[in-house]
């Protein structure tokens, strides 16, 4: 059953448009990451959903219920804001407290209540504590603390771990899908950062002005982006531009613009002559002898090896066309010079074919 609905939402600030016809249906205890470049709609989309903008267009529904009027307070959701938004004048206890006390809990169910989930997100201890004594993780900590304090039915984050740095980010990461897996909570949650969203979501709405490119599982939108943009959003991603020459048993032959032949995979059915994007992702090419069976090999020229830690990037290119290269192995590639000759290939089943 679908938590949140979004049927044909539209908002437009001064003419122009943020979100446009934008349609999406979340189910009760799933987890959808809101994915895309600064200014493509996501924050937008989430104080829709919240109820802090109004649509000019199209209708919201929660838990089958109609948003139209109901403001942000009975809408039976939880946000937490991209910057914490914690009361510094409040302690732990007080900025947890606040919107029970609003609700008019008794005392002791508030009590009870916030310690519960205090310890939820291992800040026992701290409740006496005002923001500003806290580290950035704990603030973020208090911050989801407090949306989940009044058991919302849907969870809203709006960039929640931007102001963490890069490994606590990844702590976080893991405890908040593991938070929302053991409360099957229905979780929306905005990100510009892909591998968050990859490791968060159970499914990944990538955007683009205002609209959905892709909507589908991290690995879907990962190994069959459906748009060059998706592509280039998720990962990293070679593209040649061409035409099909002739297709065969789920297999097209690409002729590129610079006159190489290129097979690729062709699930959707490419037509003869039409014009395409093949893609390859930079894990999937293979350097020097590598497997035997590649249906693409070429000779390509060495232009710069960039060691990056867990993999070396190798930069070349084939002919004009440059390409990037992920190395697990840096000691097959270290030996490289710029102006090298090297040998390179991937399988068809590797290579997608993209719409222009
Ligand atoms: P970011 O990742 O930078 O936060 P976003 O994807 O969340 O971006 P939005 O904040 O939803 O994007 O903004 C979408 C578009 O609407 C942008 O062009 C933005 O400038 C515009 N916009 C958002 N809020 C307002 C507002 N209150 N008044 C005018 N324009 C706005």
């Amino acid at each position: 059953m679908a938590t949140v609905e979004l049927d044909g939402v539209s908002k437009a600030y001064d003419g122009h448009p943020a979100v446009t016809r934008f349609s999406l249906s979340i189910a009760s205890g799933e987890s959808l990451a809101l994915l895309g470049p600064s200014g493509c709609g996501k924050t937008t989309t989430l104080n829709i959903i919240a109820g802090f903008v109004e649509p000019d267009a199209g209708s919201v529904r929660i838990g089958a219920r109609s948003m139209a009027g109901v403001p942000p307070y009975r809408r039976d959701t939880g946000m937490v804001f991209q910057s914490y938004a914690l009361f510094p004048h409040l302690d732990v206890f007080g900025n947890l407290a606040f919107g029970l006390i609003m609700r008019g809990m008794p005392r002791l169910e508030i009590a009870e209540r916030v310690r519960q989930v205090v310890d939820l997100v291992h800040l026992t201890g701290l409740e006496r504590r005002y923001p500003r004594e806290l580290s950035g993780g704990q603030q973020q900590r208090v911050a989801l603390a407090r949306a989940l304090v009044i058991r919302p039915t849907v969870l809203l984050l709006d960039e929640p771990l931007s102001n963490l740095d890069a490994k606590l980010r990844q702590e976080m990461r893991v405890e908040i899908a593991e938070l929302q897996r053991r409360l099957a909570m229905t979780m929306i949650f905005v990100t510009h950062d892909q591998e968050e969203a990859l490791v968060i979501a159970d499914r990944v709405a990538v955007m683009n002005r205002g609209r959905i490119e892709q909507i589908d599982r991290p690995e879907i939108v990962y190994r069959r982006p459906a748009t060059p943009f998706v592509a280039r959003f998720i990962g990293d991603a070679n593209f040649w531009t061409g035409h099909v020459v002739v297709t065969h048993g789920g297999q097209a032959s690409i002729e590129t613009a610079d006159g190489h032949r290129v097979v690729a995979l062709d699930d959707r059915g490419s037509e003869a002559g039409a014009p395409v994007m093949a893609m390859v992702r930079p894990e999937k090419i293979h350097v020097g002898a590598g497997p035997t069976g590649l249906e693409n090999v070429f000779t390509a020229t060495v232009k710069g090896v960039s060691f990056l830690g867990a993999v070396t990037r190798l930069d070349v290119v084939i002919g004009e066309q440059p390409f990037a290269i992920a190395v697990h192995d840096a000691s097959s590639v270290n030996s490289l010079v710029a102006g090298q000759s090297i040998r390179v290939g991937w399988r068809a089943v590797d290579c997608l074919l993209l719409e222009p």
